[in-house]
């Protein structure tokens, strides 16, 4: 168990990454049942073909950050299930309650998180 939660706190982050996986899940299937736009069959001057681009572009991305964020919620469970939820990947210091409501899934505490995006 967790030194920095108590089991009411772990049973709700639990709650709310199932509910996040749910909801990514739904979001996946239903960007799979949507079928990309065909260009060609577009009778669209080049600038709405630009837009047509760049939105499959941004919708290519969206889906990137969901299928990732659906593999680090994946995680987070799993170190749920073996007892290791709520500490940092990279100091192995507890990440924190409020911190953990406002993102069940995140696998760094705030400063190790602050020094990665600094390395970028
Ligand atoms: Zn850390």
């Amino acid at each position: 168990m967790s030194k920095e939660l108590n089991e009411d706190q772990l049973a709700e982050l639990r709650d709310d990454l199932l509910h996040l996986q749910e909801q990514l899940r739904e979001m996946l299937a239903q960007d799979e049942a949507s079928k990309p736009v065909q260009l060609d069959q577009q009778l669209v001057g080049r600038l709405s073909r630009m837009d047509a681009i760049q939105q499959q572009e941004m919708a290519k991305a969206n889906r990137q950050q969901s299928e990732r964020r659906r593999v680090t919620i994946r995680r987070a469970l799993e170190s749920i299930a073996k007892d290791d939820y709520g500490f940092c990947h990279s100091c192995d210091e507890p990440i924190g309650y409020p911190r953990l409501k406002a993102r069940p899934d995140t696998p760094l505490c705030l400063r190790c998180q602050e020094g990665a995006e600094r390395d970028h």
